[in-house]
């Protein structure tokens, strides 16, 4: 809601708010401070005029408000905080949400582009540049380096970060795991909140007004009445749509027999990015319109886009749907509607029976459309990407299959693959079960799956419960670090930080023993028993105090790494040998059966940590296999 397009702004000043995503340039950029430094003022000024308290905990989502972090670096500067404990402060009091693993999604400028404009003779006076560049520096997720990233700098502010989906957090952790160098993908602090929709805004007033065990018969005659309402509605935009091209109205008249209130309806909308694949459905044309022309079966299909106007490959791939849907043999069957936008998606969700969700797995962070049909008791039919994955039952609709393994790999393969799928699915499974009717006009099959969707998926898909997991599992605790953090604990821990940085490289795990022996004799342990691990640790300048080691054990994986890893923690046992080493022990339970192994790991320790990889170090043994290293039990 901050538009600099005002009289008191120089011109360049006015222009920085014209466009919602200005491009990936000095524009873009000049954009985002706005929003992130800009924003915190507003803040600040907003809270100062009205006695409102100031906020504990900002929540930057991808990199457009990214910049608060750094504004409130400098407010902390002022306060007397030096860079590295000021950050330790913004940190515990900032969440980071990544919104997409398409890289093309993430803001990236070029270094000296930000060193200009931010830092110490730029927007942030008295920042360090040289601090500020780092935040961004892309480099350990194999990225350049003189590009700013601004994920990379969004995690770095954080303490806490998530996903948007239970995949799309295990695929952002492995993104991002180079900025975690010690630890597994699966250990990288980065969580996920699935997530959700704003039922007042997307559900129809009638389905609204439900009552809570609705009668076969009342559910397929509201699905009739809102097809209906969606029907009319479409003719009326695509015959205003054609008259913007050019049509008269006395051309028209065939829009007035366009779609059936009577026939399965299939939506599909969305912006046209290319791994959405808005033509997918096109790849086989004859198949298509067997499916739209079907003698007792047929479905409509009712579509939706909005390319982006600097997307020249979004733009043709509209265009190759219109000429498919401008064809007199099928257009009764299928529309394609321009400038899709809330408005048209409020009465689209409603009113379809089916929503259609093909993207290109896993590049689909969550996807929220098939959360609001759903929430109208429209089934789902999509790959297994994004909230569907998670939340996919039988009952709720239909898994497109995606392609696996070579096929993968071959994006034409893979196409005709999942297109054939998808074909497949529509009809043998999802027709046939629509036009499944008893004896009184109702398909029993279908009303059932309508009513699951909207009692036992509805409610996991609503903003409700996003917001609630967002509070309880990353605000409330993001709030108490930050109330924690006094200026004096943001030295401490900031001076901690800096010390175990230094003294890492000297942290070694020295010999590794499981029992009364050196591991490899551990060969025929059996299942029950209860070996103690012992191990030396050479902590160089760290006390014990400063770290947490632990037996790390787990399934050893056909590649002879450890997976399924539970940690067991080990206690130092008496005082460090002649060589300084310290000595540390431990149970471990073998209640497993199948091979499994056993490595050792030390990781830095400190309450004022949120997550035990936060910094980003681990020692483990220098082999992780073999003789007085790590362990392998079999
Ligand atoms: C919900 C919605 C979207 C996002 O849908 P996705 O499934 O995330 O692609 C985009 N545009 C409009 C108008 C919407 O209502």
């Amino acid at each position: 809601m901050l538009d600099s397009d005002v009289e008191e702004n120089a011109p360049g000043e006015r222009s920085v708010t014209d466009r919602l995503y200005g491009g990936a340039g000095e524009h873009r950029l000049l954009q985002e401070m706005l929003l992130g430094i800009g924003g915190v003022r507003a803040v600040r000024t907003y809270t100062r005029l009205t006695g409102t308290p100031d906020p504990e905990v900002f929540h930057t989502n991808e990199g457009h408000a990214g910049f608060l972090g750094l504004e409130r670096i400098r407010e902390l500067q002022g306060e007397g905080l030096d860079f590295d404990s000021a950050l330790e402060t913004v940190r515990a009091g900032t969440v980071f949400t990544t919104h997409t693993p398409v890289p093309a999604g993430i803001d990236r400028f070029d270094r000296a582009l930000v060193a200009r404009h931010l830092g110490e003779d730029g927007e942030l006076p008295g920042v360090d540049t040289g601090k500020v560049l780092a935040l961004g520096d892309e480099t350990p997720l194999g990225g350049e380096p003189g590009v700013f990233n601004m994920a990379a700098m969004g995690l770095r502010l954080a303490q806490r970060a998530n996903g948007v989906s239970t995949l799309h957090g295990a695929v952002s952790r492995a993104m991002f795991a180079g900025l975690w160098p010690g630890f597994d993908a699966e250990e990288v602090p980065i969580t996920s909140v699935t997530n959700g929709v704003h039922a007042p805004t997307w559900v129809a007033p009638e389905v609204g007004r439900l009552g809570p065990d609705p009668a076969d018969r009342e559910l397929w005659d509201l699905r009739r009445t809102l097809r209906e309402r969606l029907v009319t509605d479409v003719r009326e935009r695509l015959r205003a749509s054609w008259r913007q091209r050019g049509a008269a109205a006395a051309e028209l008249g065939w829009t007035d027999s366009v779609l059936d209130p009577d026939v399965l309806t299939i939506g599909f909308a969305r912006r046209v990015p290319s791994y959405k694949r808005l033509t997918l459905m096109l790849r086989d044309k004859d198949r298509l319109r067997a499916l739209l022309l079907h003698p007792e079966r047929p479905v409509q299909l009712v579509v939706a886009g909005k390319a982006h106007p600097a997307d020249d490959g979004g733009k043709r791939l509209v265009q190759e749907l219109v000429r498919f849907a401008d064809d007199p043999r099928v257009r009764h069957r299928i529309v394609f509607l321009p400038d899709y936008g809330m408005a048209m998606a409020r009465g689209l969700y409603p009113g379809c029976d089916v929503w259609l969700n093909n993207p290109l797995r896993p590049l689909e962070a969550c996807g929220t459309s098939g959360m609001k049909a759903a929430l109208n008791g429209c089934l789902n039919l999509s790959v297994l990407d994004g909230w569907w994955d998670e939340w996919y039952e039988p009952d709720f609709g239909w898994a497109i299959p995606t392609a696996d393994g070579a096929a993968a790999a071959d994006e034409e393969r893979r196409d005709d693959l999942e297109a054939a799928a998808l074909y497949e699915l529509i009809e043998r499974r999802v027709a046939p079960r629509f036009y499944d009717r008893g004896p009184d006009g109702v398909p029993a099959g279908w009303t059932a799956m309508v009513r699951r969707t909207l009692t036992d998926l509805g409610p996991k898909v609503l903003a409700d419960r996003m917001v609630r997991e967002y509070v309880e599992r990353l605000y409330v605790p993001a709030a108490a670090a930050h109330r924690a953090l006094t200026p004096e604990r943001a030295r401490e821990l900031a001076a901690w930080k800096a010390r175990v940085r230094e003294a890492w490289p000297k942290v070694a795990v020295d010999r590794v023993e499981v029992g009364d022996d050196l591991a490899d004799d551990l060969a025929d342990a059996e299942l029950g028993a209860t070996p103690v691990v012992r191990v030396r640790v050479a902590l160089g300048a760290l006390a014990p105090d400063d770290v947490e080691v632990q037996a790390v054990t787990g399934r050893v994986d056909a590649d002879d790494t450890l997976a399924d890893l539970r940690a067991v923690p080990l206690k130092p046992a008496g005082g460090p040998d002649l060589e300084g080493r310290q000595p540390y022990a431990g149970t471990l339970a073998l209640d497993r059966t199948g091979s499994f192994g056993c490595t050792v790991r030390v990781r830095p320790s400190h309450p004022l940590l949120a997550h035990p990889a936060e910094l980003g170090l681990a020692a483990l043994p220098e082999e992780t296999t073999g003789e007085g290293a790590g362990v392998l039990l079999r």
